[in-house]
């Protein structure tokens, strides 16, 4: 079957990467001139079904107070007439309560899972490397009330079956020694051994070349501007190079899914929520974090990929903005330099953000959406690194035509309906 995927990041790769693997003839269509360089280009490297969980959680109105009065905030909302913002809002509040984010954070966790498996299995048969380390992401905290509030984590995380480790001072210094440097700063922190980390740029081009050895096509350098339709069936991608046609159409356009989706009538809650990162040089390795350290308090992730030293967070309501702001970057230079005072140089890193493509309630939205030949991979927000594999494995599935080895309940654009 011919199959164009619309979209090159590491959610449009993996898809098409699996595709070819059944045998389908795929083309991959996106405006940059090379795979993974929107959203995909400089996350925080955290491959972490541990940490899958929905923003949406009990208790966000009051933390997101809390937050947005710190003097390095996690969060950040620009106040903008734009009903796309304020419904998406509204949407992910009505999901704050207990029985939606233990459903929501089920989806997430079983995907996530999944995915991380699905990675395991694309390393030992392509040997593929991007810098991966399979030693865990540790949260930690820097006070006891922290450590106490630790404790509703751990519930959830028993009751998904994710494994954990909680550890005091002297603990999270065996995981991450650097951390000795600092140990007054460290009140304990919850270990989550199954999680990975890796440079999701690098994997993502890695997996592109892969792909174009089995044979899918990569158009680059092309915008994509509708999708035609007849009834409920696809005939065609208008793009700024003319029209492209297929037998099935993947759509995996991160944040910008929304924009092609409406004149087809498909509505799909998917907001842009910006994040930044710095990408620093270790000039200290001992100095340096083993693997992922996110610090609870400001709700960033410090993350070693190879030789670097990734610092990645900040959620920024803002609409598709993508102005560098120097007040983010102080904030992760504050949290690197804190807790890694002689792991890297800041004064040679490299400043960037991405809009995340987050839903409401947490979950991507995969698949099926109304029309017979079109297949969603959207929505993957702050765990779109992680969701990859897994995403890529279970909508070549659906275009096969056959039952993904996981259950989709939950993932499609369906729940909204
Ligand atoms: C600061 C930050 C930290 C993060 N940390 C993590 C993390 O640690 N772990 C994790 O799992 N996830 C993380 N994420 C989230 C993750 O990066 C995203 O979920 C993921 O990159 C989304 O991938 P995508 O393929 O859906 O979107 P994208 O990578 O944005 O790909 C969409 C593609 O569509 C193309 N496109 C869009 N419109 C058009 C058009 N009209 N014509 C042609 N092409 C078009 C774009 O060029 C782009 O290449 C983080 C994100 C940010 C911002």
């Amino acid at each position: 079957m011919k199959v164009v995927v619309l979209g090159s990041g590491v959610i449009g790769v993996a898809c098409a990467y699996y595709l070819a693997q059944d045998g389908h003839e795929v083309t991959v269509i996106d405006r940059q001139p090379g795979p993974a360089l929107e959203t995909s280009y400089a996350n925080a490297g955290e491959v972490s079904p541990g940490y899958s969980a929905p923003w949406a959680a009990p208790g966000l109105a009051l933390k997101a107070i809390k937050w947005m009065l710190m003097p390095h905030s996690p969060l950040v909302i620009r106040p903008r007439i734009d009903p796309a913002m304020w419904a998406w809002g509204l949407q992910l509040l009505a999901n704050c309560t207990e029985a939606r984010y233990a459903v929501n954070k089920s989806r997430m966790v079983r995907l996530a899972e999944y995915s991380r498996d699905c990675l395991d299995a694309l390393r030992q048969r392509t040997r593929i490397s991007y810098d991966e380390r399979t030693q865990g992401t540790l949260d930690m905290f820097r006070t006891q009330a922290q450590v106490d509030h630790a404790a509703a984590d751990i519930a959830v995380l028993e009751r998904s079956g994710v494994r954990y480790e909680m550890l005091d001072r002297d603990g999270c210094i065996r995981v991450e020694p650097a951390l000795a440097r600092v140990r007054e700063k460290v009140a304990g922190g919850l270990l989550l051994p199954g999680d990975e980390t890796g440079d999701c740029f690098k994997f993502t081009n890695r997996l592109a070349e892969l792909a174009a050895e089995s044979g899918v096509t990569f158009s680059y350098g092309r915008t994509i501007r509708a999708l035609t339709f007849a009834g409920k069936h696809i005939s065609g991608v208008e793009t700024d190079q003319g029209m492209v046609t297929a037998d099935a159409y993947v759509l995996a356009l991160g944040s910008y899914s929304p924009k092609m989706l409406a004149p087809l009538g498909v509505k799909v809650p998917v907001y842009p929520v910006k994040g930044y990162s710095l990408t620093l040089p270790i000039t200290d390795a001992a100095g340096a974090p083993e693997s992922t350290v996110m610090d609870e308090t400001h709700k960033v992730a410090v993350t070693r990929l190879g030789d670097r030293i990734r610092v990645g967070g900040t959620a920024e309501l803002a609409g598709f903005d993508l102005d560098l702001h120097d007040k983010r970057r102080a904030t992760l230079e504050h949290v690197v330099t804190d807790l890694f005072p002689d792991g890297g140089n800041v004064s040679q890193a490299e400043f960037w953000c991405g809009l995340r493509p987050n839903t409401p309630d947490g979950p991507p939205i995969l698949g099926p959406c109304g029309y017979d030949n079109l297949h969603l991979a959207t929505g993957h927000g702050t765990l779109g690194w992680t969701m990859g594999a897994g995403t890529g494995r279970v909508v070549a599935d659906l275009v096969s035509g056959r039952t993904p080895e996981i259950d989709i309940e939950g993932l499609t654009v369906a729940r909204y309906a």
